[in-house]
């Protein structure tokens, strides 16, 4: 059931869960109505963790002996909602963000999406959407032009959790801003050096572009990722084997992207499905209309609006 998923007490006790779930069925009313669910994953102002899993405080099991323990620790992810609740409405989001459900114990396998192959299938995979059947997304910010410290606080604040496809010419000016947004638990990922279009560059040369923003990334934030995005999302079989060759071990792009006015979809559809990964980019209001804020606004409404939750790409890549 969906309720017990998502909290997934780290005991794994089931006799416990059973009363977690009557017990929280009785304090929150509704397990249906998303809007109330337990803060499996919480992040409101004061909550502390890595971003992603802000709420692995009150994630964590509670004594089994004492009713009055676990009666602390349902008030503790009720406190903890009802705070990203203050938070949502602080940053002008028109609803509070939905919870994700706690992660699951073995990643997902992933393979290419039809269409996107190069004919080589042991290669690292490219892909637009999670395997899930849960309503989540996940959201990417590319390239670092923009260094807004508003970014961070709002994600923090509000518990989203992000992932960061980064191009070391847009980031060289300002690494510890970067640096600052891995503190807060958001993954950093490479996006080449210099932001090339890959077909137009041989092997050796994208090996370089590649490579060298792992050794970057590496140098300047103690990563070494193994997600790796290509400028524009462009590549050709050249570009993979450089990547694996480099330690990439999945290529994520994206099936909608977002801009503070507006949506973009990849798919006729138009619309957003269980896994999705959805990109954005850091730029100002130099480059588009509204705020890295606004952006979130516009992610937040849309993937709130349509019943999804924003989960940690990490945590199932
Ligand atoms: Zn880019």
């Amino acid at each position: 059931m969906q309720l017990v998923r998502q909290m997934r007490p780290s005991s794994g006790n089931r006799v416990w869960r059973g009363i977690a779930t009557v017990l929280l069925l009785g304090v929150l009313g509704t397990a249906c109505g998303t809007e109330e669910r337990p803060a499996a994953q919480g992040g409101g102002p004061g909550a502390h963790g890595r971003q992603g899993e802000p709420g692995a405080e009150a994630r964590q099991a509670p004594p089994r002996t004492a009713s009055g323990a676990l009666a602390a620790y349902v008030e503790r992810f009720r406190r903890t909602q009802a705070a990203r609740a203050v938070a949502a409405r602080r940053w002008g989001l028109k609803r509070t963000p939905l919870l994700p459900p706690a992660p699951p114990a073995v990643k997902p396998k992933i393979t290419f999406r039809k269409g996107f192959e190069v004919g080589d299938p042991s290669l690292p995979p490219v892909f637009t959407t999670v395997p899930t059947r849960d309503r989540i997304v996940f959201l990417t910010i590319d390239d670092g032009a923009e260094k807004d410290p508003e970014l961070l606080r709002m994600m923090t604040e509000l518990g989203i959790p992000y992932s960061a496809f980064l191009s070391d010419y847009v980031v060289k000016d300002d690494y510890a801003y970067f640096a600052r947004m891995r503190d807060r638990g958001v993954a950093l990922h490479n996006h080449t050096l210099n932001h090339r279009y890959m077909p137009a560059l041989d092997y050796d040369e994208q090996r370089r572009e590649i490579c060298g923003q792992q050794d970057t990334l590496e140098k300047r934030f103690g990563t070494r990722p193994t997600l790796f995005r290509p400028p524009y999302g462009n590549y050709d079989a050249d570009t993979l084997r450089a990547a694996r060759s480099c330690g990439i071990k999945a290529v994520p792009l994206w099936s909608a992207e977002v801009f503070p006015d507006r949506m973009e979809w990849r798919e006729w559809d138009r619309d957003l499905h269980p896994g999705d990964i959805v990109l954005s980019h850091f730029r100002g209001r130099g480059d588009w209309k509204g705020s890295m804020a606004d952006m979130v606004r516009r992610a937040m409404d849309t993937i709130t609006a349509r019943g999804y939750a924003v989960a940690r790409l990490e945590d199932y890549v």
